[in-house]
């Protein structure tokens, strides 16, 4: 039986094993895909908004090409880290189900094979939110030439693309997209995209726009997806956006099914939880995005690594002889 065994080996979860080792207590990691599987699966020429230094774990200091990391320097960053840490991290485990509570919980996880029943004293999940996309919910949305998350624009080279949403990930996606050319359309119901998109893409959105380059299409919801185009309804009336591809980037909600499952109480949208990130299972412990329900804007690496620290100590306290 190991003391915490941590789901999820995203940064937040590499923080919490790090923080376990730290304090003399025993730890394994279960994750479902790689190290780091949510940057794995960024957009391939995805730069961070943060600095570095807002994305270092256990004081290994990220050291990037330019002003900001790359997708790909803070995958090998997480990586490199959860070796030189010697982080005890099962890969390819996904967590299916948890039982118990404090000093003896239960966790059913599967790996490439098989299922397995691991034990542990104490257990925080840290399972962020990008399996977790935001959905329209409207009729054709499962259809094959609908995607919920962007990797690159080659794919998509001379054909029409509807790109829906309006912050970081539908804009950077449409500029992309443009460059790989695809014929884009960005569709979104607000009256522009949000200004929190990264300023460095903002002005470069703004001119492909006026010059005609990328198609805007404001004040538009999406009623249907056909294999066809988009179904919209405008304030002028209703209108068809003809499509080959779609790509629906309009956030996540919190990877929170093992919560629910658990029994764990809500308040609203989100788990009840203590300062310590403890939820109302004794010893059954949320930290980073995963405890936030929708409001996933609001947790980001830089605070998500603080949890891991509250969560840890609260548990090498009550460990303690
Ligand atoms: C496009 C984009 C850009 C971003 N840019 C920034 C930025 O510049 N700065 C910043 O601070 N934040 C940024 N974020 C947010 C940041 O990625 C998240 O806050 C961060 O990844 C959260 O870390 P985490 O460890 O909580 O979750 P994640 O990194 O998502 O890790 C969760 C892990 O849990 C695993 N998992 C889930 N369910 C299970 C299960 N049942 N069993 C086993 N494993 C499971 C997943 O595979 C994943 O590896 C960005 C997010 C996006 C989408």
């Amino acid at each position: 039986m190991v003391d915490v065994l941590v789901v999820g080996a995203g940064p937040v979860g590499l923080a919490c094993a790090m923080e376990a080792k730290r304090l003399g207590l025993s730890h394994l990691v279960l994750e479902r895909g790689t190290v780091a599987e949510t940057i794995y699966r960024f957009p391939r020429n995805m730069v961070f908004f943060s600095e570095g230094k807002n994305l270092e774990i256990g004081g290994h200091p990220l050291v990037a090409h330019g002003p900001k990391p790359t997708r790909r320097e803070a995958l090998l960053y997480y990586q490199r880290v959860a070796e030189r840490e010697a982080l005890n991290v099962l890969t390819h485990t996904e967590v299916l189900r948890l039982e118990g509570q404090e000093g003896g919980f239960q966790v059913l996880a599967k790996d490439r094979y098989r299922e397995r029943t691991f034990l542990a004293r104490y257990v925080v999940l840290a399972t962020g939110y990008y399996g977790n996309p935001n959905r329209l919910g409207v009729p054709g949305e499962d259809l094959p030439h609908v995607f919920h998350r962007y990797e690159e624009g080659e794919a998509f080279f001379g054909r029409k693309v509807a790109v829906i949403g309006g912050s970081n990930s539908a804009v950077e996606a449409a500029l992309e997209l443009y460059r790989a050319g695809a014929q884009v359309t960005l569709v979104h119901r607000g009256t522009w995209v949000r200004p929190s998109v990264k300023y460095w893409l903002l002005p470069d959105f703004e001119n492909r726009v006026k010059e005609g380059s990328i198609q805007a299409l404001m004040e538009a919801w999406v009623e249907a997806i056909t294999p066809e185009g988009l179904c919209l309804r405008r304030p002028g009336g209703r209108a068809f956006l003809p499509a080959d591809f779609v790509l629906v980037l309009i956030g996540y909600r919190a990877e929170d099914r093992l919560l629910r499952e658990a029994g764990v109480v809500y308040e609203g949208e989100k788990p009840r939880l203590t300062p310590e990130f403890e939820t109302s299972i004794p010893g059954l412990f949320a930290v980073g995005s995963c405890a936030f329900g929708p409001d996933t804007r609001s947790v980001f690496i830089e605070n998500g690594r603080e949890h891991a620290r509250l969560a840890l100590s609260a548990i090498a306290k009550r460990l303690a002889p």
